[in-house]
């Protein structure tokens, strides 16, 4: 464990873990190497894009942070908003970076323009690089908590620290929601100078928040210090307070057309056979973190069993009114979500995959076929749209909604998987 790289705060704000800075460059855990058709990154551990000509999509909204940077406006406080996969983790740490670089390089432009830059290599960037295993290390920091008296545990939020003027806070688990003792870290440090770069840096890695957080986080943004810069990363804008989103510059990550994603694909993953590499394309939906790294086994293992739940639904539909539907093959797969560490990552999994097939039979039902993701199940796709109502589909589609708010409050996930399967079970029940 690399006590370096996190730290755990108490409610008072004092450190726990880890009050020594990440020494440059060599974090001590292993990870695979990175493979090289995802092109040249910050140092061989990292998949950072080495410079921003490597951050692909989004050029104007990317060269107009950087102009911002190099003109020393960029705003206190920005909300980066997009689909997950979309880069927004990848931008905010390109953008830490290129603020914090101790070489501040510049792309001067024929027509006058500059771009602020970074080098990679210098001691700010090559820290601030080190935060790019998020999961990883919010894993090792949890580990960690669970290793603390109990009394303490509660109290301790998580925090990312890969340099002493960069702070990350990513959602606590298990809630994964952003937490007061976590927003109050931040703004106990937002009132110190930096202390080795040019500004201080927080990087708010989700918008979904206790309503606590959400207010106290209202208060640093009313009046930002002048050398501090907060960035907010957001799936879903409504998640935030329109009082938040009114005091941040909000900049949109739009997703790849599907067309420039094939390409990319083409060129980053010639591993994987062109009708793959098309199909996952259209799953990973513009986002191209998402579709670099996307798993098509993993998916179309989890897509499999969430069919289950819409051809059980479209027998039910079928069977005559005086049968009893039988769901034994629904519980069964229903069944093997119980258990497991895992069980919750493969839940999120089936319900993202589920979501993605009530779309596309949405789609079909608005005879917008071709806008259709899962383009290999063309024939069944087909055949269950025309056997499932469409008030079902919208149905299933709010019941999955529901699910995953379950989760995100740590309801017992096999239960409120059980509870949804029951739901959805009887296409013709009242909603
Ligand atoms: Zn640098």
């Amino acid at each position: 464990m690399n006590r370096g790289i996190f730290q755990l705060d108490t409610k008072s704000g004092m450190p726990i873990l880890c009050t020594i800075p990440m020494p440059p460059i060599t974090p001590t855990w292993s990870r695979p190497a990175v493979s090289s058709s995802y092109g040249p990154s910050v140092n061989s551990l990292s998949p950072l894009p080495a410079d921003f000509n490597e951050f692909i999509g989004n050029t104007h909204v990317v060269e107009s942070l950087r102009t911002a940077i190099a003109s020393g406006h960029l705003p206190h406080s920005i909300i980066l908003s997009g689909p997950s996969g979309a880069g927004k983790y990848t931008l905010a740490l390109l953008l830490a970076m290129t603020i914090e670089c101790e070489r501040q390089p510049r792309d001067l432009w024929s027509n006058g323009q500059t771009f602020a830059s970074f080098c990679g290599h210098c001691s700010n960037c090559t820290r601030i690089a080190s935060a790019v295993d998020l999961d990883a290390q919010v894993a090792a920091a949890v580990t960690a908590r669970e290793e603390l008296r109990e009394a303490d545990k509660k109290d301790t939020r998580v925090l990312i620290q890969p340099h002493p003027d960069v702070l990350v806070l990513p959602p606590d688990p298990p809630q994964l929601l952003i937490k007061l003792g976590q927003v109050r870290t931040l703004i106990q440090r937002a009132h110190y100078l930096p202390a080795e770069a040019p500004r201080r840096i927080f990087i708010l890695t989700a918008a979904n928040m206790m309503k606590e957080a959400a207010n106290s986080l209202l208060k640093i943004l009313e009046e930002p210090p002048d050398s501090v810069h907060i960035f907010i990363l957001a799936e879903n804008l409504g998640e935030l307070l329109p009082t938040i989103r009114s005091r941040c510059a909000i900049v949109r990550l739009g997703a790849l057309p599907i067309e420039e994603m094939e390409l990319l694909l083409a060129d980053r993953r010639p591993d994987v056979p062109p009708v793959q590499r098309s199909l996952i394309a259209r799953l990973s939906q513009g986002a191209v973190g998402r579709a670099l790294t996307f798993d098509l086994e993993t998916y179309t293992a989890s897509r499999a069993d969430a069919l289950i739940f819409l051809r059980n639904a479209a027998a039910a539909v079928q069977a005559s009114s005086n049968s009893e539907p039988d769901h034994t093959a629904l519980f069964k797969m229903t069944e093997t979500y119980r258990a497991g560490a895992d069980g919750q990552q493969k839940t999120i999994a089936l319900l993202r995959a589920l979501s993605m097939l009530l779309e596309d039979l949405l789609l079909l039902d608005a005879g917008t076929p071709e806008l259709l993701r899962n383009i290999d199940l063309r024939s069944e796709l087909d055949r269950l749209a025309a056997a499932l109502p469409f008030a079902w589909i919208e149905r299933a589609s709010h019941a999955v909604d529901q699910v995953y708010s379950g989760l995100r409050r740590n309801l017992l996930r096999s239960l409120s998987l059980d509870a949804f399967a029951a739901q959805i079970a009887m296409p013709m029940a009242d909603p």
